[in-house]
C-alpha cells in the first residue's frame, strides 16, 4: 500500500452536521460560525484576539500591510525572513511593497539568532519567524534581539497548530501570529486561517480591513434596525479577506481533534525517531527542548536526496520536501548565496508521511527502506 506525506482526515459526519447547519440556517458567510470558531480558537490557545481568515496568506499580507501604514514604513524598510520556507511567507513582504532580508537557519530549520542579529540593519522594522514542521527552534532568542532593539516580531504558525511551550500555546509574545488550516496543515479545512494580534486596536482594525474597509460598526447597528442596511461608510481600501462559516464548521471539528490528532503525530515522530537514531547516514532534525511540537513534519537530512526520494518512490513511499531554499528562485535570486546553511541543508531535506492514516507498521517500513536505500546511494 502506497504511503503519501499527508492525507487529511476528516471526521466526515461531524463536518456534514456542521455544514448543514450554516445551509439551513442560510448563513454561510462571515459570521455565525465564523465567531465560533474565533471563540472556540481564542479559548484553545489562550491568545487574546483572533479573526478568521480565508487563508494563511492572506493574513501574513494584511499582518505587513497594517504595520507598514500604522509605523510609517517606507518601502525601503527591511524585514528579516527566512529562505526555508513557503513562499507565502516572502510573498507577503513584497506584497507589503517592503524590501526581504534573508537570514540563515540552525540546525533546528528555524531562524539563526547568530545570523539575524548580523542580519539587522537601521532599517530592520520587524521580522517573521516560520515554526518550521512544528518546531520553535530558537525562536526566544530570536524574540529578545527584536524586542531589544523594537523590531516587530511576525510569527508564520501555518504549521503550528497545537504547539506550545513549557505548557503554554505559541502566539502570546510575538506582535501578530498566523495560523493556517489549508487542506493539508495539521488543522484541515479546505482553506483558511487565524490572524491572532497582541493588540486589541490592531484586531478592531484588521475585521475592517478584511471586509474591503466597511465600517462595520455603523453596519451593525443600522443591520440591527432593519432598515438602512446600506448605510455604512468606506473609511479606507480594505481586502477581501475574511473567512466563512462553511470553512469555520469544519475547523470547529478539526479543532475537537486537534491535541489527539497532534498526539498520534508526536507517536509517530518517536516511531521514526527510535528506527533512525542510530543510522550516522541519516541525520533526524531535532525538535527544541521544552517545545512540545504540533509535528506538522518528521524531516530527516540524507546525502544524494533526490536519488534517495526517487527510491522509495519505486517502493510506493511518497516523501515531501520542506523547502527548496527560496534564494533559488527568479523571483528572490537577489537574496543567492546570503544563506549559506539553509542552501546547504535544503539539498538534504526529506519530510517523511505523517499523517493520522500512517500505522506503526508503515513507520517500520519506512524506516527500513529509507535505511536501505541509503546505504546503496551511498555505496553507488
Ligand atoms: C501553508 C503555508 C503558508 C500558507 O498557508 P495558506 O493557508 O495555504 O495560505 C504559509 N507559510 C507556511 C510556512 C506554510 O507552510
Amino acid at each position: 500500500m502506497a504511503v503519501q506525506l499527508f492525507v487529511p482526515n476528516f471526521r466526515v459526519d461531524e463536518c456534514l452536521e456542521g455544514i448543514r447547519e450554516c445551509l439551513e440556517k442560510g448563513w454561510t458567510g462571515l459570521g455565525f460560525k465564523t465567531i465560533q470558531f474565533e471563540d472556540s480558537w481564542k479559548e484553545y490557545t489562550g491568545l487574546p484576539h483572533a479573526h478568521f481568515l480565508s487563508s494563511n496568506t492572506v493574513g501574513l499580507h494584511l499582518a505587513f500591510h497594517m504595520m507598514k501604514a500604522k509605523y510609517g514604513w517606507s518601502d525601503d524598510a527591511e524585514v528579516i525572513t527566512t529562505p526555508l520556507t513557503f513562499v507565502s511567507t516572502n510573498h507577503a513582504i513584497l506584497e507589503a511593497k517592503l524590501t526581504p532580508v534573508f537570514a540563515d537557519v540552525d540546525e533546528s530549520l528555524c531562524l539563526d539568532p547568530v545570523d539575524v542579529e548580523k542580519k539587522i540593519t537601521d532599517k530592520t522594522k520587524a521580522l517573521i519567524f516560520v515554526g518550521l514542521g512544528g518546531n520553535t527552534g530558537q525562536y526566544d532568542k530570536v524574540l529578545k534581539l527584536c524586542k531589544d532593539r523594537g523590531i516587530k516580531v511576525v510569527l508564520d504558525a501555518a504549521h503550528m497548530s497545537g504547539t506550545r511551550v513549557d505548557g503554554k500555546h505559541i502566539g502570546h509574545d510575538a506582535d501578530v501570529t498566523v495560523f493556517s488550516f489549508q487542506a493539508v496543515k495539521n488543522l484541515a479545512t479546505a482553506d483558511s486561517g487565524m490572524i491572532c494580534f497582541a493588540d486589541a486596536e490592531d484586531d478592531a482594525h484588521a475585521r475592517k480591513l478584511t471586509w474591503l474597509g466597511i465600517n462595520k460598526d455603523t453596519y451593525a447597528r443600522t443591520a440591527s434596525q432593519g432598515a438602512y442596511k446600506w448605510m455604512y461608510d468606506v473609511e479606507e481600501l480594505g481586502f477581501k479577506y475574511h473567512g466563512n462559516s462553511i470553512m469555520a464548521a469544519i475547523g470547529l471539528v478539526s479543532l475537537k481533534y486537534l491535541d489527539r490528532d497532534n498526539a498520534y503525530r508526536r507517536q509517530l515522530a518517536a516511531w521514526y525517531q527510535e528506527g533512525l537514531e542510530e543510522d550516522e547516514l541519516i541525520r533526524i532534525v531535532q525538535v527544541a527542548p521544552g517545545c512540545e511540537s504540533s509535528r506538522h513534519l518528521f524531516q530527516v537530512r540524507v546525502a544524494k536526496r533526490d536519488e534517495v526520494l526517487m527510491a522509495l518512490n519505486e517502493n510506493e513511499i511518497y516523501p515531501g520536501v520542506h523547502y527548496r531554499d527560496n534564494t533559488e528562485y527568479k523571483l528572490y535570486s537577489f537574496g543567492a548565496g546570503t544563506c549559506p546553511v539553509a542552501h546547504e541543508i535544503s539539498k538534504e531535506l526529506i519530510s517523511l508521511p505523517m499523517h493520522m492514516g500512517v500505522t506503526k507498521q508503515d513507520v517500520d517500513f519506512i524506516v527500513s527502506k529509507l535505511k536501505e536505500i541509503v546505504r546503496i546511494s551511498v555505496d553507488s
